[in-house]
């Protein structure tokens, strides 16, 4: 079963258009991924790029791959860490953290990155909140193509990112022509996006704006490209918890995220974030209309 799942576009904090592949209409999760933004490539001037001013979240981990550029992190526990490329960071909310992410724009600069949200399951979600940059990823060759553990295991590397359920993300890039057949975990489900250039995925031709659903079962995939290419796999088991996601939250029913806004907004709760160029960012009114389990 391949699906192939259109991204739609979105603005995040400072004007910043992204491709928004999860959660979709057609499909929530993949494994216990929930949320996946592809920001640029993109080449921007000065006052340009990222700037998400300082928000909270809960019941989830913010899992930022950093591909070109710089952005950097600040929170509520105090870590202000610069991500930079080849690096991953992973912010776990648990009951709740606020963050806020800018890029440094003084001069302008490019900015190519993908944020995921991965929701908590529910005997981890009130756990406390934590954040980590990982500098250093596991890297395999396979046929051509440079495979980046950044979550989970695959191809006997396992990368050293802090998660609560079984998943997989890998970030595969090729210099030129390359063909691969990547061994999967059978009892997940994954999905492939491409970041740039082109590859066909079980001979199926993907180009960035599109998330392929690649179903369970899989014990290989195929991955092959002609020229220059850069891709990202997402997998894991399938997420078996409904869960509701609006706003910055991800939570099991309204009430829950109606207080998770009503203590943003009132400066209880998630603690401050000092030091960010971009304005505070406001929850807005809970409405039924947001609220959709994760499962339809
Ligand atoms: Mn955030």
């Amino acid at each position: 079963m391949l699906e192939r799942i259109e991204t739609r576009d979105a603005e995040i904090g400072g004007g910043l258009i992204v491709r928004r592949a999860l959660p979709s209409r057609r499909r929530r999760t993949v494994g216990a991924w929930c949320f996946l933004d592809h920001a640029g490539p993109m080449e921007f001037g000065r006052g340009g790029g990222m700037g998400v001013g300082p928000h909270p979240h809960i019941g989830l981990q913010t899992f930022t791959w950093m591909i070109e550029g710089a952005v950097m992190h600040r929170d509520s526990l105090g870590n202000e860490q610069l991500i930079t490329p080849g690096q991953v960071n992973l912010m776990t909310a648990g009951g709740g953290i606020a963050h806020a992410e800018d890029s440094d724009s003084a001069g302008g600069g490019c900015l190519h990155a993908v944020q995921l949200w991965i929701a908590l399951p529910d005997g981890e979600r009130h756990r406390a909140p934590a954040f980590r940059n990982y500098p250093h990823l596991p890297l395999v060759e396979l046929g051509g193509f440079g495979v980046r553990v950044l979550a989970g295991s695959a191809l006997g590397q396992t990368s050293p990112a802090e998660v609560y359920s079984p998943l997989v993300g890998l970030d595969l890039a090729a210099a030129g022509p390359a063909a691969a057949s990547l061994p999967l975990t059978a009892s997940f489900e994954h999905a492939a996006l491409v970041l740039s250039g082109a590859a066909s995925i079980e001979d199926e031709k993907v180009t960035p704006g599109a998330l392929l659903y690649l179903g369970s079962a899989r014990e290989r995939l195929a991955v092959s490209c002609e020229a220059a290419a850069r891709l990202m796999l997402i997998g894991g088991a399938p997420f078996g918890e409904e869960i509701l996601l609006w706003w910055n939250f991800v939570a099991r029913d309204a009430q829950e995220m109606r207080q998770a806004a009503r203590d943003w907004n009132a400066g209880r709760r998630f603690g401050a974030v000092h030091g960010s160029p971009s304005p505070r960012l406001i929850a807005p009114e809970v409405t039924g209309l947001h609220l959709r389990p994760s499962r339809s």
